[in-house]
């Protein structure tokens, strides 16, 4: 116990053997009914969370599941351009709507909040972190089967602020094989652990791409290594996603939710599995 100990665990930062992790979780907005959250990670940006996080949902929605999104990367949201999404979030006295995208997918995110999707958020951590407290507390989400959350790249404040403020059913890592993978997802996997989170499955993005003369797989950026790590982990569910440009084209056109090609199918259903079974 710390020293000078006032027994108030939500104003104090010392990790004791009193402190209940579930003293920080907040309680979801009293109409909201969400079933199962998992929370999208990478170690740092421009590996393709956003774009995992966007085709797990999709995958999740074909399955006929209720679909959910939260941007929780305020500073850098990419969701709502992904699916199309340029008008704003409605509000009432019980609190905020999501917006709907075109298969119905509820979303959440700061760019459908600003007057103009342009604006820069310009914010210290702790505004930050409110905010995506708020995401939770403020919004209305109606029975959602599975919410995706986008996290912020890193192990910084505001992913932490998450893991413990809302439960997470688990974590899914993205990487991609230039990456300083072990360190990387080893901070990922650490952190997990930290909170009890369990890791659901590692997605390598632009893993390889396929020659269009010959169809053969070319390892742009080195070779595979997340099978090794995966292996070292103890984590079974392992997906490689290819760059594959028809992706970049459907995202930029807000089209992700059109994308005919299910990279994410079994590793959604090996996920759904997975929690079924919890
Ligand atoms: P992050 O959320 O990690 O910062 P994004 O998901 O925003 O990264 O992806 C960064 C860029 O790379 C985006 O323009 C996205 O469309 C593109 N991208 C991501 N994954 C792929 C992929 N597998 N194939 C082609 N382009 C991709």
């Amino acid at each position: 116990m710390a020293e000078n100990c006032n027994h108030d665990c939500s104003s104090c930062g010392e990790n004791c053997a009193s402190r209940d992790p579930k003293s920080f979780l907040k309680q979801p907005h009293k109409l909201s009914k969400i079933k199962k959250v998992i929370a999208v990670v990478s170690g740092k940006g421009g590996v393709g969370k956003s774009m995992t996080c966007a085709l797990l949902a999709c995958a999740a929605q074909n399955e006929g599941y209720n679909t959910a999104i939260m941007d929780a990367d305020i500073t850098g949201p990419s969701i709502p351009k992904m699916f199309g999404i340029h008008e704003r979030a409605m509000g009432s006295e019980a609190g905020i709507l999501p917006v709907l995208t075109d298969r119905g997918m509820q979303v959440m995110s700061m760019n459908v909040l600003l007057n103009n999707e342009e604006d820069p958020v310009v914010w210290r951590g702790s505004l930050i972190s409110g905010t995506v407290q708020q995401f939770w507390t403020d919004v209305i989400w109606a029975d959602v089967d599975y919410m995706f959350i986008d996290m912020p790249p890193g192990t910084g404040d505001v992913p932490l602020t998450i893991f413990q403020s809302i439960p997470l059913d688990g974590i899914v890592i993205v990487t991609t094989p230039q990456d300083l993978v072990g360190m990387i997802v080893k901070k990922a996997v650490n952190m997990a652990g930290m909170m009890n989170i369990p890791i659901l499955g590692v997605a390598e993005n632009m893993s390889y791409i396929t020659c269009p003369d010959c169809g053969r797989k070319i390892s742009v950026f080195g070779d595979s290594k997340v099978d090794a790590i995966a292996l070292e982990y103890g984590i079974t569910n392992v997906v490689k996603v290819p760059i594959d440009r028809s992706l970049t084209d459907a995202a930029d056109a807000g089209k992700i939710e059109m994308f005919d090609h299910n990279y994410y199918e079994s590793f959604f259903q090996n996920i759904d599995a997975q929690l079924k079974n919890k």
